[in-house]
């Protein structure tokens, strides 16, 4: 990150003073991390397992899962319009059955970032038809284990205490769990998870398209009574063309909508 970037970062009018300071930090202390809201974003650093290798480690975990836990029932978190905020947690052995490497349907991503499969096909289609409108846009995350959100914020912890409840979602209330939320960046936003990516003429393309490929911003301006988080403007969440329509037409943030017509995580 250059001298240019970082001061437009610490400038950025959304960004809460604490928040700049955590950036500072975490810049100084070289833990390579971006932070916004409920994200904890490693930045990929090196070579990363293969595609294939992490959808292969995926599938075993949750077959592990399922044995240890055959009382569970994952049926409602499967759920598209499963309810996931500050106040309704996903269960710790909850994980996606059917995770996908996103770079088989032609996604660009940063490092080997999967997603349900519907959610990945999906996508595929919003990121090719946004290449024909000459936007990039690349995936610096998309599903995050439980295990991943707790080592994560255990980390942020043990730099700010309990000022990290702030910064990243605790494990168990990231929408990244369900394997259908992606945060997106491209070059002109450095390839970074921050606010800068507000600024280009991609964010804009998904404003007005991200919803006819059922893909919804989760945390808008000027929602963050409702929703319990800054303005995230890389953060969407696939909920199906269908909700995603209904919504778009509501003045509704998701977190209200899921409220109104969603699941409870109960499962
Ligand atoms: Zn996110």
């Amino acid at each position: 990150m250059n001298t240019r970037t970082l001061r437009r970062l610490l400038n950025y009018k959304h960004t809460r003073r604490g928040i700049r300071l955590a950036i500072v930090l975490l810049l100084v202390f070289g833990a390579g991390y971006s932070l916004w809201g409920d994200e904890v974003v490693a930045v990929p650093a090196g070579p990363s397992a293969s595609a294939a290798a992490w959808s292969a480690l995926y599938y075993s975990h949750n077959q592990q899962l399922r044995e240890e836990s055959p009382t569970a029932s994952v049926t409602s978190c499967d759920d598209l319009s499963v309810l996931v905020d500050r106040s309704h947690p996903l269960p710790s052995d909850y994980a996606p059955g059917d995770l996908v490497p996103l770079q088989d349907y032609g996604v660009p991503t940063l490092g080997s970032e999967v997603l349900r499969r519907e959610a990945a096909e999906h996508l595929g289609r919003l990121v090719e038809d946004a290449a024909v409108d000459g936007e990039e846009l690349v995936v610096a995350s998309g599903y995050r284990s439980y295990e991943d959100q707790k080592l994560s914020h255990l980390r942020l912890m043990s730099v700010f205490g309990e000022a990290a409840g702030r910064m990243s979602a605790t494990p168990g209330h990231s929408q990244h769990q369900l394997g259908t939320a992606v945060d997106f960046t491209n070059a002109a936003a450095a390839y970074e998870v921050s606010g800068f990516f507000a600024q280009t003429s991609a964010h804009w393309w998904l404003e007005q398209h991200a919803w006819e490929y059922g893909f919804v911003l989760a945390y808008p301006q000027g929602k963050e009574d409702q929703t319990g988080y800054e303005w995230e403007p890389w953060h969407y969440r696939f909920v199906g063309v269908e909700d995603a329509k209904r919504l778009q037409e509501s003045d509704l943030s998701l977190q209200a909508f899921l409220e109104r017509e969603g699941t409870m995580p109960h499962c």
